[in-house]
């Protein structure tokens, strides 16, 4: 072989080594030897620094609504960097980009005459929501309403407010004390009956939130955060009862209802926001990830009127922000990405799309260790049993398998692999995702090995 031809795997091995020495990776045990070295994408095609081509049926963490390699995009960005790539918004600065979001995400947004508020990811913007569900109580002359409501395995992020909400005790095992006032209740994960003493979800789950309600007193509890489909338990979908059944008893107490469409959010579920499609009536959405197909982060809150109306009345207007709020480029990014979505109809493409992918795994319901196939909109699951050698470990098996055998990219999660496409995918490539991930499964052995 010549110089050149070592050369490129030379650099690869030193990335590598480097990437090992130096990089603290979120989630990356120390048992894992294995990286991937990402370094371009175009659509739903990704190519790592060997040349070799996978297929992205995850979105990266399921937010890369358009694809990768939009020029479009790039060029929004690069034409806002020449402009003004940054100003704050804080006081009395602003500027045209993070007005003309605002309008947009306001127009968008399941609510009564929203405000809009800034942040730079999904776990800012919760921080953020829970704070004004606090203060809007607060204002209103009840400041003993400081509890919030989240559920086991719901997901909104690690900082230390929305790390606390995020009902999954990986997050908390040893960084407590985590934060007080927060209470988990039981998901509505119908195909797991053992969470519900063999009762109805929705009805355990109503008489849950009543009794903890009567407990804790409604007096003292600020709001109910939830995700409208729980995105990291395993794009976990609610019974067609249960949004309506839940919204009815927290606004009977005047709860707030914080709806967490970090990942619901901007067409994934096949409406603009997954509210719309479950019937939800959120006093707050907080958004992230989709809403510049994570081009550059940015996150935002949107915020009904009658609560945005109690955030400002203080001397100093409403009293936090973050040094990115509003920032120029990231909304200039979102504007491309939101004009994309709708000229490419992508909100329709995710129904399309998850309908395609779900009929195909649908045969899959039919094996002995797959307990369940579902989907809403590009949000995609298939749960596997935990009764395989592998036990929780089993989603990690099959989704390395899909990737080393097949070039796929699926998002293993515990016992589920789950599945968000680019909402860009075609139908083509649908079928070879389908191809994938039934051939994996199939060859699944109760040994929890892929045969
Ligand atoms: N909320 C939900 C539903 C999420 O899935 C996530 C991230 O995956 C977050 C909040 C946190 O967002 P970020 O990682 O941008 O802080």
């Amino acid at each position: 072989m010549t110089t050149e031809t070592h050369a490129p795997d030379a650099a690869l091995a030193r990335l590598t080594e480097l990437d090992q020495r130096v990089l603290l990776h979120p989630h990356r045990p120390l048992t894992m030897t294995e990286t991937l070295m990402l370094v371009r994408g175009e659509g739903c095609r990704l190519w790592d620094a060997a040349g070799n081509e996978y297929l992205d049926a995850a979105a990266g963490l399921a937010l890369c609504q358009i694809g990768h390699g939009n020029r479009d995009v790039a060029a929004a960005a690069a034409t806002q960097i020449g402009e003004l790539e940054y100003w704050p918004t804080f006081w009395e600065y602003s500027n045209p980009r993070a007005v003309e979001l605002a309008v947009r995400l306001a127009e968008l947004a399941p609510l009564e005459e929203p405000k809009v508020f800034f942040a730079s990811g999904g776990s800012e913007g919760i921080e953020a929501a829970m704070r004004m569900a606090r203060l809007y109580h607060s204002t209103r002359g009840n400041p003993e309403r400081s509890i919030v409501l989240a559920r086991e395995c719901g997901y909104h992020g690690v900082g230390y407010g929305s790390g606390s909400l995020t009902g999954f005790d990986d997050f908390h095992r040893g960084f407590e004390p985590m934060l007080p006032d927060v209470a988990h209740l039981t998901p509505p994960w119908a195909c797991r009956p053992e969470l519900f003493g063999g009762e109805d979800p929705t009805d355990f789950c109503v008489r849950e939130l009543e009794r903890t309600i009567e407990r804790l007193g409604a007096g003292r509890i600020a709001a109910f955060v939830a995700e409208p489909v729980m995105g990291v338990a395993g794009m976990v979908t609610p019974p067609p009862d249960y949004w309506p059944r839940i919204g009815a008893l927290l606004r009977e107490h005047g709860i707030l209802l914080i709806a967490d469409e970090v990942v619901t959010g901007f067409g994934r579920t096949g409406h603009w926001f997954a509210s719309e499609r479950y019937g939800l009536r959120p006093d707050l959405i907080v958004t992230a990830k989709g809403i510049t197909s994570g081009y550059v982060p940015l996150g935002a809150v949107l915020i009904a009127g009658p609560v945005a109306a109690e955030l400002d009345r203080g001397p100093d207007g409403f009293p936090i922000g973050y040094t990115y709020s509003g920032h120029p480029t990231a909304c200039a990014v979102a504007m491309a990405n939101l004009d994309l979505i709708e000229a490419r109809g992508l909100v329709a493409r995710a129904t399309e799309l998850g309908e395609l992918i779900l009929a195909g795994l649908a045969p899959l319901a039919e094996l002995q260790l797959v307990v369940e196939v579902r989907g809403a909109g590009a949000m995609l699951a298939v749960e596997l049993s935990r009764e395989t050698g592998a036990g929780e470990e089993v989603g990690n098996v099959v989704g390395r398998a899909i990737r080393r055998e097949h070039a796929v990219l699926v998002r293993p999660q515990g016992a589920v692999l789950s599945i968000a496409p680019p909402l860009v995918m075609s139908d083509a490539q649908a079928r070879r995702l389908i191809e994938a991930v039934s051939d994996v499964v199939g060859r699944l052995d109760s040994e929890g090995a892929v045969a």
